[in-house]
């Protein structure tokens, strides 16, 4: 055994381990490469030091560290993942998945100048969301509409200009908490209004609406209940009655319809979401939804109602502190333009695309994986199961699909962490003690890493 000064004046030089052919050819800032270098060797000290190691590793072993705490390190960070939860929407991975031709658009803003605020035929200023705000007249036959950065920015922004200093009336039963902290009643005093709560947890009437009604009164508000639902004897007044109501008394009716898909969802099994051109027709004055939820694009918040309501929005100050950046613009305005054609947007917006799956075309995705897998030599089988939409939208919804479930001695919980913990993590769920992968929110060009993966785990030998 050689002694403790001996074995730590072995340890490489770290200028010549950043020559090293492993690690200049990594992928990684060189900042980063020498953070990572320099920890490695400083733990290699103190386990010298100790006694926990008693001979200094070779270069290729001691790189071969750093690499794989570089890797680490970078998965700190937002990266991609491969979602096997089947959950379409789902809040912690990021909601939406953007079509292609929208992707692309948000990667051509972002890096290169655009006509964000400049129009190109007269070479002079242009309108920002004029382009937009357009497409979304053509869509949904709305008269005008406003984007901000997400939906409670667009609640908050449209309370405050129609209602701010006034009071506000909502049904006990839509005070509603939205993931992350999106609480009704204290959006509401947020703006400057007092809530008028009305009726019960499962019975509101109009007549309740009306009785409430007084001098102070600025809006009717109707809140979408995206992520529960309330079940047995239940009554809500609908957007209808209340158009009838705020016009005989001439106050604004506001809609806050949570998720807006703009397609139409209810022939994928969807029910009870309300829709943004529905909500119009019906008389809602103003609806607000998200560009994240089941229209599919990116996150922003949408504005649709009357030219004078969506006027006197605009002006409101709050209005320019959330407005939206170019990329937003971007990939909205290629969302949108895909809804002109109801086919092309079940086949190019992710979203759509993933509801509109089979059970056959589920099945048949699962078995190819599968046999991939086999093809490995690792081990899975095809189960049936449901998935949800998820992300606070369509709550109770579960569609039929087809998973992925792995054969294994090990636990479900260690095949579920060696899939989280890949170089693209692979997130799947539990059910009944086995791992599954729903094959509905997994796209088809990964199929390939993922069969490497399964296999590469079931095909080895357990050791325990
Ligand atoms: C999701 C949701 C919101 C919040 O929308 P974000 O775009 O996440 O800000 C607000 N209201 C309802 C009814 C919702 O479903």
């Amino acid at each position: 055994m050689q002694n403790k000064n001996d074995l730590l004046k072995q340890i490489p030089h770290m200028d010549k381990l950043l020559q090293n052919k492993l690690i200049t050819g990594c992928e990684a800032y060189r900042h980063e490469i020498t953070d990572a270098v320099r920890d490695v060797l400083a733990e290699l000290r103190v386990s010298l030091i100790s006694g926990g190691t008693d001979s200094v590793p070779c270069d290729d072993v001691i790189v071969q560290s750093a690499i794989e705490l570089l890797t680490k390190r970078r998965h700190k960070h937002i990266h991609r993942v491969i979602n096997g939860t089947g959950v379409i929407l789902h809040s912690n991975l990021g909601r939406a998945c953007l079509s292609k031709a929208a992707a692309y658009a948000v990667v051509e803003a972002a890096s290169s100048y655009c006509t964000l605020e400049y129009d190109i035929e007269k070479g002079e200023r242009g309108n920002r969301t004029g382009g937009i705000e357009k497409l979304l007249v053509d869509i949904t036959g709305c008269e005008a509409s406003l984007i901000v950065n997400n939906n409670a920015a667009a609640v908050l922004l449209v309370l405050s200009a129609l209602a701010g200093g006034g009071n506000i009336i909502v049904s006990r039963g839509e005070l509603v908490e939205i993931g992350g902290g999106f609480r009704i009643p204290e959006i509401i005093s947020l703006c400057g209004c007092t809530l008028k709560e009305v009726g019960t947890t499962n019975k509101t009437r109009i007549s309740d609406y009306e009785a409430a009604i007084d001098g102070e009164t600025k809006a009717l508000l109707k809140v979408h209940s995206s992520n529960f639902s309330i079940v047995g004897f239940t009554e809500s007044v609908t957007v209808k009655e209340l158009a009838v109501l705020g016009k005989s008394r001439g106050l604004p009716v506001i809609e806050d319809i949570g998720s807006g898909a703009l397609a139409d969802v209810k022939r994928y099994g969807i029910s009870g979401e309300p829709f943004a051109d529905e909500s119009l027709k019906d008389g809602a004055d103003v609806v607000t939804f998200s560009g994240d939820k089941l229209l599919g694009g990116l996150q922003c918040g949408i504005i649709l109602g009357s030219k004078e309501f969506i006027g006197v929005i605009k002006k409101h100050p709050m209005y320019r502190a959330f407005r939206v950046d170019k990329m937003t613009i971007a990939a909205l305005e290629a969302t949108l333009r895909v809804y002109k054609d109801p086919r092309a947007a079940e086949r190019d917006i992710p979203v759509l695309a993933m509801l509109a799956l089979t059970e056959d075309d589920l099945r048949s995705r699962a078995e190819s994986l599968c046999g991939q897998i086999r093809q490995r030599s690792g081990a899975a089988e095809v189960l049936s199961t449901k998935s949800v939409a998820g992300g606070g939208a369509v709550p109770g919804l579960e569609l039929n699909t087809s998973a992925i479930a792995p054969i294994s001695k090990e636990s479900a919980e260690s095949l579920e962490q060696q899939l989280r913990a890949l170089p693209v993590p692979i997130i799947g769920r539990i059910e009944n003690n086995r791992l599954l992968l729903d094959v509905r929110t997994v796209f088809e060009e990964d199929f390939d890493y993922i069969a490497n993966a399964i296999a590469e785990i079931t095909g080895k030998p357990v050791t325990s």
